[in-house]
């Protein structure tokens, strides 16, 4: 498909593709800009930076991972004006790294840069009631999602919505309907008791009630979709959680039945689509058992960024996520990815950094690295914390069997769980 120009509410928005390397005619070099500075602002900021742009990154911490490797770093909050105006100044375009960036900074920003996601987008992944909503309207609008339903849900928002719980919908998880993530805001309960106490716990805040389901497994769909409408989809990947937090993603051929493989990244571009999504975005599914062979999708929730399932791109496909969403936001072409080798991706949390009785140590980087097909990221993050996201490592090999040996040894060298079962 050849590259439309990119829709524009406004004729006094500069024009894409923003060319890499270019200089503007006052002598501003082409500049993309990120809102957030954590780990996938820092490895967006990479991507941008191999392909020659210029970065800006808006966030007010001065030590933030991706702020420490820009060439501009605006340390001010998310709905500062004066930092809204300079990231527009420098940039000739702007993404977001983390869904909860105020949708009206988006907005403002809008005024005068192309901006994707936009607002618009990243307020529906924002809210689990408008997701699940947008998630039903995709799948009436197409046909192609039929059957990739929700889990059973109710909305809590009043007293009377909360006596009104369905009993058939637990046990359940109760989760906030914003400012959720790596399972935070979320309460499992078992009856209308428990679900009273937790709605109180909450605040009783807007929320969402899910039915509990047994899961046989998660995976995720990350695709890339352009102003033009042109959308190219990485393979869904197989992740296991533990704690409520990714440990584990397994990404080659056959980690899933492929027509459910098919299915879920067909549901994943009509719900890109739907809302004319631009930029890089991650949709999670459940695998659940319907009595049938495979087993069913359910959808789970979306990330209108980059995804910590989709890090094995950076060292088994042609392309990374990161690539492609600085392909997006700035008009150039999306390529297709392919992925080159079978990979594992294993998150390394501040965990990793105590050893048993507590102690602070270094990981044992020496016999990790010594491993063939190994990749080591770290954020750049000096204070290590249980649970704290601190870097990841890819593993690539020849063959699904010689990537699962590393990562069975990489697991035993830094006490990593989740690969009990691989
Ligand atoms: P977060 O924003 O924290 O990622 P999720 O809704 O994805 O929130 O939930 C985190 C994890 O909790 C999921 O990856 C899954 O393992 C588990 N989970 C969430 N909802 C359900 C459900 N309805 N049934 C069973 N497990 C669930
Ligand atoms: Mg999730």
């Amino acid at each position: 498909m050849s590259a439309a120009p990119p829709p524009r509410s406004s004729s006094s928005l500069p024009d894409l593709p923003l060319f890499p390397g270019t200089v503007s005619a006052s002598g501003q070099p082409a500049t993309l800009g990120v809102m957030g500075g954590g780990q996938l602002g820092r490895m967006f900021v990479h991507a941008a930076q191999r392909l020659g742009y210029f970065t800006a990154v808006l966030d007010p911490d001065p030590q933030s991972p991706a702020g420490l490797v820009s060439h501009h770093h605006i340390q001010t909050g998310y709905s500062d004006e004066q930092g809204l105006a300079q990231l527009a100044a420098l940039c000739g375009a702007v993404t977001t790294e983390f869904e909860n960036v105020p949708a009206g900074a988006l907005q403002a920003l809008a005024a005068s840069r192309p901006v994707a996601p936009g607002a618009a987008a990243v307020a529906i992944a924002q809210n689990r009631i408008e997701e699940k909503s947008h998630f039903t309207a995709s799948a009436a609008e197409s046909g192609v999602l039929a059957g990739v339903t929700c889990a059973p849900y109710a909305v809590i928002e009043t007293a009377e919505q909360l006596k009104g719980v369905p009993a058939g919908f637990l046990p359940g998880i109760l989760k906030t309907a914003r400012m959720g993530y790596d399972g935070k805001g979320q309460v499992r309960v078992k009856n209308a008791d428990e679900l009273a106490t937790a709605w109180a716990g909450l605040k009783q805040v807007p929320c969402v009630l899910e039915k509990m389901l047994s899961l046989k497994a998660e995976c995720s769909v990350i695709v890339a979709r352009g102003w033009d409408g042109r959308v190219v989809s990485f393979a869904p990947q197989l992740n296991l959680h533990v704690d409520g937090i990714l440990a584990v993603t397994q990404a080659y051929e056959g980690n899933m039945p492929v027509a459910l493989a098919e299915r879920a990244q067909a549901a994943t571009k009509t719900i890109a689509k739907h809302i004319d999504y631009v930029g890089v975005l991650c949709v999670e599914f459940f695998l659940v058992d319907d009595g049938s062979a495979d087993g069913a999708l359910i959808v789970n929730e979306m990330a209108p960024r980059p995804h910590n399932s989709g890090h094995y791109t950076m060292d088994a496909c042609d392309v990374s996520q990161f690539d492609l969403q600085v392909h997006a936001m700035a008009g150039l072409p999306l390529p297709q990815p392919r992925q080159h080798s079978p990979a594992i991706m294993l998150n390394l949390l501040g965990d990793v950094w105590f050893d048993a009785q507590g102690k602070a140590r270094t990981p044992d980087w020496q016999a990790v690295l010594a491993l063939p097909g190994t990749h080591l990221h770290l954020y750049g993050k000096t204070e290590a914390r249980v649970g704290r996201k601190m870097g990841h490592l890819n593993i690539t090999g020849p063959d699904v069997e010689s990537v699962k040996a590393t990562a069975r040894r990489v697991a035993a060298i830094l006490g990593l769980p989740g690969l009990e079962d691989l």
